[in-house]
């Protein structure tokens, strides 16, 4: 029996390792860390050998081909050694396109993969097509391929999940846009974040459809750089809102009509009508914590967007707001740049929260433009000052710009913390 490597124990090596065991490899996990009680409860199901905390290299060297989950860097030393001794190595990703017939739709970028990956599948499916939806949101693609099985995936796809790509080839790709997110695991190269997105239609072909925003400038010059060879379909806000009308409040902002276009593009290629696609368009729901309407109180607005991690999502989630704003911001700094922020919080925000537990940054950055800036160390404070300096018809907007493990567990514990919160008032 031919031996396999999973490297990381995580949702990604569990879909990995069931999907090579059912495809008979004789299958070994290998995690540097200390796997959960769920997934040893996978692998012994499955009948897999695995180890935790720590590498067993001698076995590890054994393997004929590696899969290595998305979260570990390319910089430890396991992955060297796999290199030095010339053993293949694939993501999950590519590994699990290797077993299915099915038509994949692979979708990249630095923000919006998530709401573009479920519009689209919500236009396919409410068209009765057969799409199911996995990657980064939901099951692994593996995972998916055995137990959720479907003609079409849509796939949304991390810049993490496109390295060590070989042989993925999605019918269609869409790389919503990039702008500067990550940089920490690209050794602060924004070129080669770039680069690793464009993996995406690196084996696309002549018949294969390759769409991306139209005005994004990154996105242009790789698209001459790295002689994409896919139907180019590069669309922008003039182009297909004359189409259809947005009117839907998960749709909220350009940046989300943006996304929309990309979905309706989709789901053209699909042969859908626009009649069909402007109804699915106003029954889309959309995904929690991006721009996630919670509650009004005494006329204010509570917007959770605790998933913009990164400057660019909170610059179009402020640009979305349409009345006076108190922002709710920080967390760990990944490098920002904050100053494309400057005209819309000058125009927009009322208050600023700093809610981090280095805030000074943000203070030196934003007090020449906002009179009113206070400190909060957890978030019950944080939205008990948001009440305290709202007034009606102001908005309370979670838009943090930064990443938020400083102060809670990942970007889901921060919003589900503000929720929370708010309902207390
Ligand atoms: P991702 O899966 O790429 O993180 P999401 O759909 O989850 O993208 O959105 C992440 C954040 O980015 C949210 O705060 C959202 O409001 C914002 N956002 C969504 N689409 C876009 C876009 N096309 N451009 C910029 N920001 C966006």
């Amino acid at each position: 029996m031919k031996k396999l490597v999973v490297l990381g124990g995580g949702e990604s090596g569990i879909g990995a390792a069931a999907l090579a065991k059912h495809n008979n490899w004789d299958v070994f996990v290998s995690d540097a860390g200390m796997l959960t009680a769920a997934a040893k409860k996978s692998f012994e199901t499955i009948g897999v050998r695995f180890e935790e905390g720590g590498h067993n290299m001698q076995e590890i060297l054994k393997a004929e081909l590696v899969i290595k989950s998305p979260g570990i860097p390319n910089t430890v030393a396991v992955i060297k050694d796999i290199e030095a001794a010339e053993i293949p190595m694939v993501s999950e990703i590519e590994f699990a396109s290797s077993y299915t017939d099915a038509t994949l739709i692979g979708i990249t970028g630095s923000n919006g993969k998530t709401t573009t990956a479920m519009l689209t599948h919500h236009l396919l499916s409410d068209s009765g097509i057969d799409a199911g939806l996995a990657g980064n949101i939901g099951n692994s693609f593996a995972q998916a391929l055995l137990q959720d099985k479907h003609d079409v995936y849509v796939l949304e796809i991390s810049s993490f999940q496109l390295e060590h790509i070989k042989k993925f080839h999605p019918h269609i790709a869409v790389i919503t846009n990039l702008s500067p997110d990550h940089l920490d695991r690209y050794e602060n190269s924004f070129k080669d974040y770039c680069a690793t997105k464009f993996n995406i239609t690196k084996n696309q072909t002549e018949e294969d459809h390759f769409l991306y925003e139209a005005d994004d400038e990154n996105i242009a010059a790789g698209v001459t750089q790295f002689n994409v060879k896919a139907q180019q379909y590069p669309y922008n806000n003039a182009n297909k809102n004359a189409m259809f009308t947005i009117n839907n409040p998960s749709l909220l902002g350009r940046h989300n009509a943006k996304n929309a276009m990309a979905a309706a593009t989709i789901a053209q290629l699909f042969q859908l009508s626009d009649q069909d696609i402007q109804a699915s368009l106003q029954t889309f729901q959309g995904a929690a914590h991006r721009l996630e309407h919670v509650v009004n109180i005494l006329n204010v607005a509570y917007i959770n967007d605790s998933k913009a991690t990164n400057v660019n999502a909170t610059f179009y989630a402020l640009e979305s707001m349409s009345k006076p704003t108190i922002w709710i911001v920080g967390g760990v700094d990944k490098g920002n740049d904050y100053s494309s922020l400057l005209p819309l919080v000058h125009e927009k925000v009322k208050a600023i929260i700093c809610l981090g537990v280095d805030n000074q940054k943000i203070i030196d950055i934003f007090s020449p433009v906002v009179k009113v800036m206070v400190e909060a160390k957890n978030m019950n404070d944080a939205v008990k000052a948001s009440y305290d300096l709202s007034s009606q018809g102001d908005a309370v907007l979670l838009s943090p710009a930064c990443a938020s493990f400083d102060l809670f567990e990942n970007y889901e514990d921060r919003g589900n913390q503000f929720k929370g919160a708010v309902r207390k008032l």
